[in-house]
């Protein structure tokens, strides 16, 4: 079974605590609390450019090296399915 990720961010949903909720407050199964809440994204301005930027933030603070941390965004973040539909 493929690891679900958040389809805006890349974070893992494999906690249910992590994901984000629908208008009728169920649980939604393709993006996290952090991207998408009662329906809609919490950040609707947000870029794919930024995402990578955040992205790579997100890494360099669990220790990654910046190059490293900027290659895994770049191969990750354009394949989520809110920046295929821009
Ligand atoms: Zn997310």
């Amino acid at each position: 079974m493929p690891i679900v990720i958040c389809q805006s961010c890349g974070m893992p949903l494999t906690n249910e605590q992590n994901k984000g909720t629908n208008e009728n407050k169920t649980l939604n199964d393709e993006f996290c609390k952090f991207c998408f809440q009662d329906g809609t994204f919490v950040h609707p301005e947000r870029t794919m450019e930024d995402q990578i930027e955040i992205g790579v933030e997100m890494s360099k603070k669990l220790w990654m090296p910046e190059d490293k941390a900027r290659e895994i965004a770049f191969e990750t973040i354009p394949k989520l399915k809110r920046w295929q539909e821009q």
